[in-house]
């Protein structure tokens, strides 16, 4: 198969000259090596089967360097409805492209700066820092109890070796949209910690209304029945939490605070897991 009639704006494009266009070859020679298989596969069947057709690709320049380009390739027939010629141009997309490769860069920054956990939706722990921190000044401020649970999932590496870490994302996902509805107060707050590991601030919360905040984490996180054969402590998911609760003093510092619960919940770990531990 030959080349004919390649028009003078492939030069300005490319480079090569309109003559240097002779064989299928010498468009398929002059294409990403990435590009190629795909391009050349795809296109040539296309016509064959007489489709209109088109392709992005990196085409080849004539000083060694790779441009975005749209190759669009009409089929043109005869009276007879027989394939005549294929009519081809190929546009500069490489502006597009980059604009493409800018946004998703972009997408990914935005990810990093919000305040959503990718993996289960709920917000992350940048957007935790900073309820957790207005909360305790208002709390501090207003004199009122503040309430903090940790949650833990328990055994969850050893659910992720069992079950695969696909079904272990899923796990995590269900917990968290499970856990985030366990409390109801508008200014309640629910976030993912980090791993396996979750966060319920509750403002003008005493200790009594913490700990039935946490049985109810634990009830529903029950109710789901989420199996987990190689749990020691039971045949379906459970979870420990560490619980606190302060009115904040000038004295306090609420790095002490989140530290405490921590201790707690390590606490509630050692004591056998699947329990509440209050600081
Ligand atoms: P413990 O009962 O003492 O809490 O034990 P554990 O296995 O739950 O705790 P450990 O800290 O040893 O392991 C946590 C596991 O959570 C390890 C890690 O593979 C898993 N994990 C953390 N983040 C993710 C995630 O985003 N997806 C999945 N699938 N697993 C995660
Ligand atoms: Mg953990
Ligand atoms: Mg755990």
């Amino acid at each position: 198969m030959k080349l004919d009639d390649i028009g003078p704006q492939i030069e300005d494009l490319l480079g090569w000259a309109p003559s240097s266009w002779v064989s299928v070859n010498d468009w398929a020679e002059r294409m990403h090596p990435d590009d190629q298989k795909w391009v050349v596969d795809f296109c040539v069947s296309q016509s064959k089967s007489g489709t209109d057709h088109e392709a992005d690709y990196r085409a080849l320049t004539k000083d060694g360097n790779y441009v975005w380009i749209r190759d669009v390739v009409h089929v043109a027939r005869d009276e007879n409805g027989e394939v005549e010629a294929l009519i081809g141009f190929m546009f500069d997309i490489s502006e597009r492209k980059e604009t493409e490769q800018k946004l998703l860069d972009l997408q990914k920054e935005l990810e990093e700066l919000s305040f959503k956990d990718g993996l289960t939706g709920v917000s992350n722990r940048r957007m935790l820092d900073s309820v957790l921190e207005q909360e305790w000044v208002r709390a501090r401020r207003e004199q009122q109890p503040l309430s903090l649970l940790l949650i833990d999932i328990d055994f969850f590496k050893q659910f992720n070796d069992f079950y695969g870490h696909m079904q272990g994302d899923d796990c995590l996902i269900k917990v968290a949209q499970v856990l985030s509805e366990a409390a109801t107060r508008s200014r309640d707050f629910f976030a993912r910690f980090g791993g396996e590991e979750f966060v319920m601030v509750l403002p003008e919360t005493d200790a009594e209304a913490a700990q039935k905040i946490a049985q109810r984490c634990q009830q529903f996180i029950f109710k789901q029945q989420i199996p987990h054969a190689e749990s020691a402590v039971s045949q379906i998911l459970t979870i420990s939490i560490g619980s606190g609760t302060v009115i904040p003093s000038h004295k306090d510092e609420l790095r002490d605070f989140v530290d405490r619960i921590d201790r707690a919940l390590y606490q509630a770990k050692q004591a056998g897991r699947n329990r509440i531990q209050a600081a």
